[in-house]
C-alpha cells in the first residue's frame, strides 16, 4: 500500500460541472476524465496538483485543495503524457497569436471565453 502524504491536489465540485469537457485536454498527465457526464481525478497519484485545469473551466467547478492522498506518480504519468503528445493540438495567444513553442502560454477567462495569453501580452491585460 502507498503511503499518503498533504500535498496540493484538484477538487471537483460536482454540481458546478456542466460535463463541458474543456479541463481533460489541458491536464498533461491524463488525471481528469470524463465519467457519466462529469470530469472526475479518478486515479489521484496522476494529479499534480499544478492546477493548469482551473482556468479552462467556465463555470468555477475546479479549485485546488490541500489534503491527505497519494504522492504524485512521475513514472505512471510519463507514458500518459507522451501518448497525449501525439495528439496534442498547440495553443497561442489570443492578442498576438504567439504560439506556446516561442512564449510562455497561461489560462486566461475573457468575456465569458476560456482561452490563452503569452506573457508578453499578460502586463496589458493586468494594466490596460
Ligand atoms: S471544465 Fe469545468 S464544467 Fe467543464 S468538465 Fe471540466 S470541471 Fe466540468
Amino acid at each position: 500500500m502507498t503511503d499518503t502524504i498533504t500535498r496540493q491536489i484538484v477538487h471537483i465540485d460536482e454540481e458546478l460541472c456542466t460535463g463541458c469537457g474543456l479541463c481533460v485536454s489541458p491536464c498533461a498527465e491524463g488525471a481528469i476524465v470524463m465519467e457519466n457526464g462529469k470530469a472526475k481525478v479518478v486515479r489521484e497519484e496522476l494529479c499534480d496538483g499544478a492546477g493548469f485545469c482551473l482556468g479552462v473551466c467556465p463555470t468555477g467547478a475546479l479549485t485546488l485543495e490541500t489534503r491527505e492522498t497519494v504522492p504524485f506518480d512521475h513514472e505512471a504519468a510519463a507514458p500518459i503524457m507522451a501518448e497525449k503528445l501525439k495528439t496534442y493540438i498547440p495553443q497561442s495567444c489570443y492578442i498576438c497569436g504567439t504560439d506556446e513553442d516561442s512564449a510562455p502560454l497561461l489560462p486566461v477567462r475573457t468575456k465569458g471565453n476560456s482561452t490563452w495569453v503569452c506573457t508578453r501580452c499578460l502586463p496589458q491585460l493586468i494594466h490596460g
